[in-house]
């Protein structure tokens, strides 16, 4: 039934998006089980909702995410829909919401809508405009979090609102977390929720950030919908030596050696591998990518060519690098305490991301070799990520989005995406949750890289389409 109804809508949006139209074109009433939706209402507080988060600061560190709880806590109480404040540590809190399928929870079919409130900082200088005055420019907000994640917790915070508003009635338990210290991940963070209170989001399903609706000369591409996630370490590389006087250099100086362990640990090239999923990937992608690309995909099928389209690939494409070996990047260096002494030691952060399933030590082990110098060493610092299972594209949320995406963005492929980038989602996957990363606005690889950066941005219409896309998904899932 519900695909009937929003058939129309969904072509409408489509054409919205690929043209330019505003967003005020949006049908604005959509019917429901139980009742009617005005989208186009929702979707135009939705865009209040976000300047809102975005003129809260909630910078990480130190976060200060509580007061944006609170925020959205009010937008809820508005709906009758009680909100539950959790402070994590001083100042950090997270806001949990619930939907109720019946009067017994069955957590193992509930769906969290989870996004984090924390942002990371800016460099001012950088900016054109107040990263924290959600200025309205163009077709754009403007604002650290736009993108990463606030414009995702006022997206869920619709869907929500959404479907309570509509008198939806739920198969399952619907839940809304907007949780803390996501940049960071120190002890208000996903784990400590978890850990804490399992009990209040105990879910069988998420959709989180991590994967993107990529769009490529103003059409939609591809959905990737993050099922997985890299596993990051940090490894100190320390170089020792004797200690002088700066006049009298010594072949052993430690800056010299850690310099030399350094270029060679961070230009070593680890071996490819192509995982099962990332195969996937490409083999969806082919059909939406040139053809000079397309052919070194196809190429991946064939046994005497594989490793060299995986080689061409590599090269092609700075994330397709990372997302077919395991990589090393230098990001700190510290030597010295004077201009005119040789320091007895100097060392390096290397911030190493694994495939799923590989280990450390094998990494350690080619830099070992590649260095093979006895002044230095290798350790693993403690606060390595999770490495967690993948989420399966089998499930009825997957195949859901995977449903929906091409009547929503028409010529789009969805594909299942192994992130870079770590998110919530591995925490949950380890408690069994079926995660699935989905930031559901159309952008730009151009906008998609200014997440973190200077001049974050969302385009309104990419947001008010994009809102409407996780709806449809969500009410898809949540009445079967
Ligand atoms: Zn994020």
């Amino acid at each position: 039934m519900a695909r009937r109804i929003f058939h129309g809508f969904s072509l409408l949006a489509g054409i919205i998006f690929m043209l330019t139209l505003p967003p005020a074109t949006l049908k604005s009433q959509t019917p429901t089980q139980g009742g009617t939706l005005d989208l186009l209402q929702l979707t135009a507080e939705a865009q209040t909702w976000l300047t809102d988060l975005i003129r809260i600061n909630t910078s990480n560190p130190p976060g200060n995410e509580l007061e944006a709880a609170k925020y959205i806590q009010s937008v809820l109480q508005k709906e009758n829909v009680p909100a539950e404040i959790l402070e994590m540590t001083p100042g950090r809190g997270i806001v949990i919401a619930r939907l109720q399928a019946g009067p017994l929870p069955d957590s193992s079919r509930a769906l969290l809508l989870l996004a984090h409130l924390d942002a990371v900082g800016v460099d001012r200088a950088g900016w054109s405009v107040d990263p924290f005055a959600g200025t309205q420019k163009d077709d754009y907000i403007y604002g650290r979090g736009a993108i990463d994640d606030k414009g995702m917790v006022a997206a869920n915070l619709a869907a929500f609102i959404g479907l309570k508003r509509s008198g939806t009635r739920l198969s399952r338990d619907v839940i809304f977390l907007a949780d803390d210290d996501e940049e960071q991940g120190g002890n208000a963070s996903i784990k400590a929720v978890i850990e804490r209170y399992w009990d209040k989001i105990a879910c069988g399903f998420a959709i989180n950030e991590g994967g993107n609706v990529v769009l490529k000369n103003g059409k939609v591409q591809s959905v990737a919908i993050q099922t997985s996630e890299k596993v990051a370490y940090n490894v100190m590389v320390t170089a020792t030596g004797t200690s002088g006087h700066a006049s009298i250099p010594q072949r052993d100086n430690p800056v010299v050696h850690l310099a030399a362990a350094v270029q060679k640990a961070g230009t070593l090239e680890t071996p490819l591998h192509l995982l099962t999923m990332t195969r996937r990937y490409f083999e969806q992608l082919a059909s939406v990518e040139d053809e000079d690309i397309a052919k070194w995909i196809r190429a991946l099928d064939t046994s005497d060519r594989a490793d060299l389209a995986a080689l061409r690939l590599a090269a092609m494409n700075p994330v397709w690098n990372s997302m077919l070996r395991d990589t090393i990047a230098p990001t700190e260096l510290t030597a010295g305490v004077r201009a005119n002494v040789v320091p007895p030691q100097a060392s390096a952060n290397l911030n190493i991301r694994l495939l799923p399933g590989n280990s450390i030590q094998d990494v350690i082990d080619q830099m070992q070799k590649a260095v093979n110098d006895p002044q230095v060493k290798f350790t693993v610092q403690p606060d390595a990520g999770p490495s967690a299972p993948s989420s399966s594209i089998t499930t009825e949320l997957y195949q859901t989005i995977e449903r929906l995406a091409p009547r929503q963005f028409p010529g789009a492929v969805v594909v299942p995406y192994l992130s870079t980038w770590a998110t919530d989602s591995a925490y949950l996957r380890l408690h069994n949750v079926q995660s699935y990363g989905l930031v559901p606005f159309p952008l730009s690889e151009a906008d998609i890289l200014r997440m973190h950066g200077n001049d974050e941005r969302i385009p309104i219409t990419s947001f008010r389409v994009g809102i409407d896309f996780l709806y449809k998904a969500v009410h898809e899932f949540v009445t079967k």
